[in-house]
């Protein structure tokens, strides 16, 4: 599933790269949110570097998005010709994913105020199924193609994750179902992605993309100046979690398996501290506190880990990877990912990580090379790898050396090649590689 490297475009190749411009929809994942907070993680950063990548390239992108942050303008400049527009479908500021729904009509309306022609736009990416509920309607109503990426699936939400009944779940597989089989393209992040398209919503193979997601090279890198965290107690070593407070992302587990740690590796537990990145904002009042937080909060008293545990809050990719480069394993206990953006940018920064054995994590965390897999909502077979990668220096060291060689493969610049020659394919259009030859992958 890599791409090989390629190179830049010069700027008279970029003015021939692709005709006319692209729309993204992001409902509710607006590539400029600040991240780690409950509704702003992986999407965000996917429209985010892909568009910067595209518009790089020299490609135009309009993201459209909710406007969600009222002290944001309506428009702002992203990249070189890029924009991100910003909607209020009936009403700016924060709302709940779950009450989006009822406003992409309004969302739709507002949209087409900026189709100006019906060629304004040559094709349509949309992002998750509210995203896709709003492509759909323009696919059906013009010429433009549409291509659409998932991010979360509601027949893995619904199967493996969450246990009470979603009111809104058969009207997302509904929508879902027929968005794939209407959609020019489906874009999956993994292959285990994949065979969900494939074997619950019986997506056609040929028109399932799999294209990975990526990382900023530039930052996610090992670092020999060793800046430190300005927490990090002296002669402990970190374990790290980074991910939205989410039941789903699996920080209980995590927390549990701190516990069997302390009773069943004491010597370990005492040298090790855990640092939790994202979820609620430090400092904020009691009664701000998510209820997620809370549950983690009254856990890690009950059972006396407060010194163990440091909450972080949400933080940029600038800062977060000083703390990967300082861990000594990231570890991401999550029920389902279909891709798992932490794992790669953890790994490509040195850090071995260790992950359940689901969805796109079991693809691309090479067991016993880059870290361990484990059995999703294990607490005691998660405590053995932790106990098994701390106290072993000369393997942590190897793990290190192969996570940073393997992360650093996914880049966004590839991906925005590979999902250019999608396009393309889609209008009609050869592609071509830079040096002219028509490209046969
Ligand atoms: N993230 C961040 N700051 C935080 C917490 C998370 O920048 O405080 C980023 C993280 O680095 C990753 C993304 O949010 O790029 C989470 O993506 P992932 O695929 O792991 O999970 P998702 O949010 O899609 O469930």
């Amino acid at each position: 599933m890599f791409i090989a490297q390629q190179t830049k475009p010069n700027e008279q190749e970029k003015e021939t790269i692709f005709p006319g411009k692209i729309m993204f929809i992001s409902v509710h994942g607006s590539p400029l949110a600040k991240l780690g907070g409950i509704q702003s993680g992986g999407q965000n950063v996917y429209v985010r570097e892909l568009v910067k990548a595209l518009d790089q390239l020299g490609v135009t992108v309009d993201v459209f998005t909710h406007w969600t942050d009222i002290s944001q303008p309506q428009i702002t400049p992203m990249g070189k010709k890029s924009r991100v527009i910003r909607l209020a479908a009936g009403s700016p500021g924060f709302r709940p994913k779950h009450e989006m729904a009822g406003n992409l009509p309004k969302f739709l309306k507002e949209l087409k105020q900026y189709m100006t022609s019906p060629y304004s736009y040559t094709l349509i990416h949309s992002n998750y199924w509210l995203s896709g509920w709003v492509g759909l309607n323009l696919r059906r109503s013009s010429r433009m193609k549409l291509i659409h990426t998932s991010h979360s699936l509601g027949a893995v939400r619904k199967g493996a994750l969450i246990k009470t009944p979603d009111p809104s779940m058969t009207n997302r597989l509904n929508i879902e179902k027929e968005l794939f089989q209407t959609a020019d393209r489906v874009i999956a992040t993994s292959p285990s992605e994949k065979a969900v398209l494939s074997n619950y919503y019986t997506v056609p193979s040929k028109k399932i993309k799999v294209v990975p997601c990526g990382i900023n090279a530039g930052i996610f890198h090992p670092d020999n100046q060793k800046s430190k965290p300005d927490h990090l107690p002296l002669k402990k070593r970190m374990i790290l979690f980074v991910g939205r407070f989410e039941e789903n992302k699996g920080l209980n587990i995590l927390l549990q398996s701190l516990v069997i740690l302390q009773n069943k590796f004491p010597l370990t537990a005492a040298s090790t501290c855990l640092t939790v990145v994202g979820g609620d904002e430090l400092n904020l009042l009691p009664h701000q506190i998510s209820p997620e937080k809370q549950r983690y909060l009254d856990f890690i008293k009950a059972k006396g880990l407060t010194d163990l545990v440091k909450f972080i809050g949400p933080i940029s990719h600038e800062d977060l990877v000083t703390y990967y480069r300082n861990a000594s394993i990231t570890i991401i206990p999550s029920f389902y990912e279909s891709f798992g953006l932490v794992a790669v940018e953890a790994m490509a920064s040195g850090c071995p990580v260790i992950a359940s054995r689901t969805g796109g994590l079991a693809d691309n965390v090479i067991n016993g090379k880059t870290g361990f897999l484990v059995k999703p909502k294990d607490p005691e077979e998660l405590a053995g790898a932790i106990n098994k990668l701390l106290t072993d220096e000369q393997l942590r060291r190897h793990m290190k050396k192969e996570a940073s060689i393997h992360g650093r493969q996914f880049s966004w610049l590839d991906i925005a090649w590979n999902m250019l020659s999608i396009y393309k394919e889609v209008i009609g259009c050869q592609t071509t590689t830079l040096n002219g030859i028509p490209d046969i992958s």
